[in-house]
């Protein structure tokens, strides 16, 4: 399970292992007092050339596993929702993707995960722009990018 914590990227790279994350007050799946350190797992995010070690933590009562990582990112993306959420309102409004440093196949693949998503989830009666989508997504719980609906 993934906790999305308010952390900074620059701090758990500059401080590794002795970045201070807040142990979870209780396991957020069986609601046990407490949960064990249960060491790191090694993720990727754009801007750094190596692997940041991001906290991990075991309920001793249901076994669930829980994975601290920063809420500027969506699970299992690598650039911030903010850079995804800028190369999609570019897109949308000049029909032009962004000059960034970005490969054009990422962007693409998040256009097409979030046109999937639209239909999907807002249907066909989704009256407003692609980009309008992507924030409307994120308030009713969802990954607007991600491949699985
Ligand atoms: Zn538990």
């Amino acid at each position: 399970m993934i906790i999305f914590v308010p952390v900074l990227l620059k701090n758990i790279f500059d401080q590794g292992r002795d970045f201070s994350w807040e142990r979870p007050p209780h396991c957020p799946k069986c609601n046990h007092y407490k949960v064990w350190s249960h060491g790191f797992v090694q993720r990727h995010f754009d801007g750094f050339d190596t692997f940041l070690l991001l906290k991990c933590y075991r309920c001793p009562h249901c076994g669930c596993v829980l994975t601290l990582r920063p809420d500027t990112h969506f699970s299992r993306f690598q650039a911030s929702k903010d850079t995804i959420r800028s190369s999609i309102k570019e897109r949308v409004k000049s029909s032009r993707w962004p000059p960034s440093t970005l490969s054009l196949s990422r962007q693409r693949h998040w256009m097409q995960n979030l046109k999937r998503k639209i239909k999907a989830i807002l249907s066909d009666t989704w009256d407003q722009s692609v980009f309008a989508a992507y924030d409307h997504l994120i308030s009713i719980g969802h990954s607007p990018v991600s491949s699985s609906i």
